[in-house]
């Protein structure tokens, strides 16, 4: 299979070209020439995690062997990785829905899923076409990716990555898992400014083509691990077969039976990921889209217009709160039959005037596979409490918007499929909000976040997962702040140029 950009610049790229590359030189997204053949399910049913990584990756990597996609899954996906022998197992709140917890990996984020395999398949890419240099991973985060790209990285031969967040701009919590984060290539800074400034400072660095030169000549090349990578994509396509496999084998579900997925969105790549499982055959009914008060996905899907100009709305579910939506560029361009030209012209339209609107045909066409609404910080608290209240279980401020989101559609559609709530990260993660919704707003006043992680197990009987357990007393590895003319210089100092 061959890759090609949404965009139609010329040629066709490999896997690992598309993989090493990340973003098409046009600027598109790389996409597969076509839908990899449907998925015999019915050869999986005893599969492990890893089984069925290896069967669902494998059509999308023609150029890489089913030993080495093997090798990759199962590093990835060990037991010294994941905290749960399932890697995302199901929790069933009644018979019609489940949650699919994907937060049982190093960060307690899901984004874990995708950033602990990438790194074996990018440096499968570099082999395969032919790069002999060190991979220098260099990342700006707001908080989840930084941390969870950290861990993917962390000693994998062959690569270094160095991720600078803002010295003010993250979470408490995700600034500690950072700080102490472990490895012998990993860097971790700190940035006086907000994110825009780090993020342009890494920009500045990866567009410095002396530098590249420089670094080239001691055997570093730079890359990213960004989210639009096709190699953070075909990741997450695998956990929705693992939870339709899991339903079957409980007997939840018929053979074929149809579910729908509802999965808390930001930049569009989980459910992205759904729409591909559902192209390789997968019985999904309905990708039922949310979103929170940076209601951009629900606009666009419901009337067919994307419209960026409005104010970026600080939520309790900060990994949510997106305007541009990247990943929707390839389902446009899957829903018109690959029309680039439409694609390039929409996304032209995106970047000049912060808005466009696709023909009707494409509106109905995205409204058939996707149903979408939205859920405010109060609504998602009520959430949380309710849930915690009526079942025992405890879910954090982004799943709970997907939680209202399928009430809502309930509601609206009285279907009654059986459906799966993608839940993107562990209650612990952003304990802070959990807290306040569960106490019903009454926070006890100036506890840090560790307090409250303490508070919020006593109160639920539910054990702090391993990975947030004992942060407070780790050592800080990496204590340096830069200002953001320096940061150049902290790219030389960590590889070791002068
Ligand atoms: C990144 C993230 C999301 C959004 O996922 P997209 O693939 O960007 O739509 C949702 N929840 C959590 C916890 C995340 O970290």
């Amino acid at each position: 299979m061959r890759y090609y950009s949404t965009r139609g610049g010329a040629g066709s790229f490999s896997a690992a070209e598309a993989i090493k590359l990340g973003l098409a030189p046009d600027g598109g997204l790389f996409v597969p020439a076509a839908a990899p053949a449907p998925l015999a399910l019915d050869g999986l049913p005893g599969a492990s995690y890893r089984e069925i990584a290896a069967a669902v990756l494998q059509p999308f990597l023609p150029d890489f062997s089913p030993a080495e996609i093997e090798g990759a899954a199962f590093s990835a996906y060990s037991a010294a990785r994941f905290d749960n022998p399932s890697v995302t197992p199901l929790h069933r709140l009644d018979d019609g829905l489940f949650f699919l917890e994907l937060w049982h990996g190093p960060t307690c984020a899901f984004k874990d899923i995708a950033l602990q395999l990438l790194p074996h398949l990018l440096r499968g890419a570099m082999k395969k076409t032919g790069e002999r240099s060190d991979i220098v991973i260099l990342a700006a985060t707001s908080g989840d990716t930084g941390k969870a790209a950290l861990e993917g990285f962390r000693d994998v031969p062959g690569t270094r990555i160095l991720v600078f967040y803002p010295e003010q701009g993250v979470s408490e919590m995700q600034k500690r898992q950072m700080v102490t984060q472990e490895g012998a290539n990993v860097g971790v800074a700190a940035v006086r400014g907000d994110f825009d400034d780090v993020q342009a400072g890494v920009k500045e660095i990866f567009n410095d083509g002396a530098l590249a030169r420089v670094l080239a000549e001691r055997g570093f090349k730079f890359s990213s691990a960004n989210s639009i990578n096709w190699g953070r994509l075909i990741p997450q396509v695998v956990y929705y077969f693992s939870a339709y496999l899991e339903l079957r084998r409980g007997g939840a579900v018929r053979p074929f039976e149809k579910v729908n997925f509802v999965v808390p969105t930001g930049n569009f790549g989980n459910i992205l990921a759904g729409y591909y499982a559902r192209r390789m055959g997968l019985p999904v009914q309905r990708l039922i889209c949310a979103s929170n008060a940076n209601r951009v996905l629900t606009d666009f899907i419901n009337t067919g217009i994307y419209d960026r100009n409005r104010p970026l709305v600080q939520t309790t579910s900060p990994s949510m709160d997106i305007l541009i939506s990247s990943n929707l560029e390839r389902l446009l361009f899957e829903v018109t039959g690959h029309d680039a030209a439409r694609v390039r012209s929409w996304m032209e339209q995106l970047r000049d005037r912060g808005r466009y609107r696709v023909d009707p045909a494409t509106a109905r066409a995205v409204g058939e596979l996707f149903w979408a609404d939205c859920a405010g910080d109060d609504k998602a608290g009520r959430a949380i409490r309710g849930t915690y209240r009526e079942h025992g279980y405890l879910i954090d401020p982004h799943t709970a918007v997907g939680r209202v989101v399928y009430e809502k559609y309930r509601a609206a559609t009285g279907d009654r499929t059986k459906t799966v709530i993608v839940s993107t990260a562990s209650p612990f993660k952003f304990n802070a909000s959990v807290a306040r919704a569960l106490l019903d707003g009454d926070r006890p006043g100036g506890q840090d976040e560790f307090t409250l992680l303490r508070l919020l197990s006593e109160v639920t009987g539910i054990k702090i997962p391993p990975a947030l357990d004992g942060l407070a007393e780790k050592p800080v590895l990496h204590d340096a702040v830069v200002n953001r003319e320096q940061m150049k210089q902290k790219v030389l100092d960590f590889l070791g140029v002068k």
